[in-house]
């Protein structure tokens, strides 16, 4: 086993990592690993090449034999619990490109029970819960669904929005001016919606080379409660995000106007890293929330009474390791 300790789970923010199975690609390249689970499922080695052995600790590892249904039960499911209960959420994937952030937060299918995504199943719990509430209360659930690809933040559900403003003001709080946000009343009402972003983001893509993996999707949900017996109101905001990919520029080899596209990227990802940071060392004074437009958006949604969780994404080839490495420091960083 690996003998150094870097970094141990103490934190306010919930980080966990999941390692999905070798790809067609990998598989060629002999299913070679540096990754070793421990039985705590609580922390991952990585037997190191290059370096010397580490070894990450973090509130869960997820192997890649793991079920859509494990991640969701300890990643989203206390996040919509407490989002239903009027506070807000967040969760982040965070991975390089092919790691499985979209197959973590949205799946492979959104409607396939087996396979759905953190983000579908979230849903359904929703509606759920809204069945089996009390008659005298009654929710409105509103959906958005944008991307922010080099600092610009395109409506994914009207694609002609391509430029919109962060704004905040005292009741509504920090909120995208001119955002389309739809009212669902039923799981297929939202499943509907995140196909047709999906959608709209893929066609960005084949004109833009590789926007998904370049951009960062934010998928909001507001559900708002009042109660008809004492008057009462409570509102949770849900940010469930899939971010842009983390890998580093060298591995891609950019040149010119690539390589600014990609290190605004990595700006963006270093000051989310920065925020998350300053929000658990517990010692900050400022935390630079204005240094992005992701983190200004999230910023109502990170710390204070909301709860944040990161989902680290990784794949378990030896040809992936420094990314890999890359990958959970940011998320010990986190811790
Ligand atoms: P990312 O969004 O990080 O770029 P994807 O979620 O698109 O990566 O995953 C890349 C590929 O790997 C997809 O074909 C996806 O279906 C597959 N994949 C990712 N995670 C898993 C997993 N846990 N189990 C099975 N297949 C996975
Ligand atoms: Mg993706």
């Amino acid at each position: 086993a690996a003998d150094e300790v870097i970094a141990e789970s103490k934190g306010h923010i919930n980080v966990v990592c999941r390692f999905r199975p070798f790809n067609d690609k990998e598989k060629e390249y002999g299913e070679k690993t540096s990754i070793e689970f421990n039985s705590d499922q609580k922390s991952v080695a990585v037997i190191g090449h290059d370096t010397a052995p580490l070894l990450f600790c973090f509130d869960r590892v997820f192997p890649s034999s793991t079920l859509q249904q494990e991640v969701y039960d300890a990643a989203g499911k206390p996040i919509i619990e407490s989002v239903l209960e009027g506070f807000n959420g967040t969760i982040l994937a965070y991975g390089q490109t092919s790691s499985g952030k979209t197959f973590t937060m949205s799946g492979p299918s959104v409607d396939d029970p087996l396979y759905q995504g953190i983000i579908p199943r979230m849903v359904k719990t929703i509606f759920q819960n809204i069945d089996e509430a009390s008659e005298h209360l009654e929710f409105t659930v509103k959906v958005g669904y944008c991307e922010i690809y080099l600092e610009k933040i395109r409506d994914l559900l009207d694609p002609s929005k391509k430029s919109l403003k962060i704004m905040e003001d005292k009741v509504k709080g920090i909120f995208i001016e001119d955002l389309t946000e739809d009212y669902v009343y039923q799981e297929s009402d939202m499943y509907q919606l995140m196909k047709f972003g999906t959608r709209n983001r893929e066609v960005a893509e084949t004109q833009m080379n590789e926007v998904s993996s370049r951009s960062h999707a934010i998928f909001m949900i507001t559900i708002s409660q009042s109660n008809t017996l004492d008057l009462s109101a409570k509102t949770g905001k849900l940010y469930l995000v899939d971010l842009a990919g983390s890998e580093k520029i060298s591995k891609t080899g950019a040149e010119g106007k690539r390589l600014d596209e990609l290190k605004k990227i990595n700006r963006s990802l270093s000051t989310l890293g920065l925020v998350i940071f300053s929000l658990t060392d517990g010692k900050s004074t400022h935390i630079p929330y204005r240094d992005s437009k992701l983190t200004r958006i999230l910023q109502d949604s990170l710390g204070g009474n909301s709860k944040t969780c990161l989902i680290l994404t990784c794949s378990p080839s030896l040809y992936n390791e420094q990314e890999t490495i890359s990958t959970l420091r940011f998320g010990i960083r986190a811790k």
